[in-house]
């Protein structure tokens, strides 16, 4: 609430007088909080690499300096923590990057039938060292349909589902990806083709399908860390989607599998 004088020039009520001004400050502290929060999950993320870091060369100056096979395996330890800090820091900048244009509609044509087919070339030899059976599905020799949109980007989506699905599919899973054709979409009102990852991993919960895609939210925090994740994929394939006017679409079964699927409009 602000109190300010003010001279009343108008009506009845002519001469000095105060001002009282309500405003709903609600999405404002909304907002703030937010960012608190952001700011302090990214400190904790990129804290505790950094203190596995530095414990890790106080024992090699230390205790492990004679030590050749400890050596070697701290190392090791300590180039995974520096490849998550890496990973985080990425993604960060993905993330902010896409919030930034997220108003700007993405202006190129993209052949979405090449730049699937494109991606799940590039993540067959990780499926095959996690022991995942992945699968083309799209349709034979096509290059579109063509969708307005920003190759990199959209091919980052694409890439974290199928990365997630491999991941936490795990050996032994199927992971598909397949492609509809564009047909009439009532939520885009628009012409859309639906694009669709879908794995026979353990599936999730349902509680946890509607904060899937906020920044750090994991469903088990422990495992995705052991597997390297950051907790930011899902965030950035829902704000490059939101920038294409797209949709994104959860469906999982415990126990049978999840399937992401992205519907984005064409022209
Ligand atoms: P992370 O970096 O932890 O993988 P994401 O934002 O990509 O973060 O995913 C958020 C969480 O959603 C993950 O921690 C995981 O628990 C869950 N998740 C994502 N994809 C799948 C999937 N295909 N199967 C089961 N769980 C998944």
């Amino acid at each position: 609430v602000t109190v300010a004088p003010a001279l009343l020039r108008e009506g009845a009520m002519q001469g000095r007088g105060v001002l009282v001004c309500f405003e709903d400050v609600t999405p404002v502290e909304k907002a703030g909080r937010m960012r608190r929060d952001f700011v302090a999950n990214v400190s904790h993320e990129l804290r505790t690499p950094l203190t596995a870091l530095m414990g890790f060369i106080e024992t090699l100056k230390g205790p492990a300096r004679q030590d050749p096979e400890a050596q070697a395996r701290f190392l090791a330890i300590m180039e995974a923590e520096a490849g998550r800090m890496n990973r985080l820091v990425g993604d960060l900048l993905s993330l902010s990057r896409v919030e930034a244009d997220e108003r700007v509609r993405p202006s190129e044509r993209v052949a979405l039938g090449s730049l699937l087919r494109s991606t799940l070339n590039g993540l067959a030899p990780l499926a095959a060292e996690a022991g995942v059976d992945l699968r083309d599905e799209l349709p034979e020799g096509q290059e579109g349909p063509e969708v307005p949109g920003d190759a990199d980007q959209l091919r980052q989506v694409f890439t974290n589902l199928i990365e997630n699905a491999i991941k936490y599919g795990g050996r032994g899973c199927t992971v598909r990806l397949s492609m509809q054709p564009p047909a009439y979409e009532p939520r885009l009102r628009a012409t859309g083709v639906c694009v669709r990852v879908a794995d026979t991993g353990p599936g999730i919960a349902e509680i946890h399908l509607p904060r899937l895609t906020e920044r750090f939210y994991r469903v088990d925090s422990h495992r995705s860390r052991e597997m390297g994740g950051t907790g930011l994929g899902l965030a950035i394939v829902k704000h490059i989607v939101n920038r294409h006017r797209g949709r994104l679409r959860i469906d999982s079964t415990p126990g049978e599998g999840t399937t992401f699927s992205v519907i984005l409009p064409v022209d």
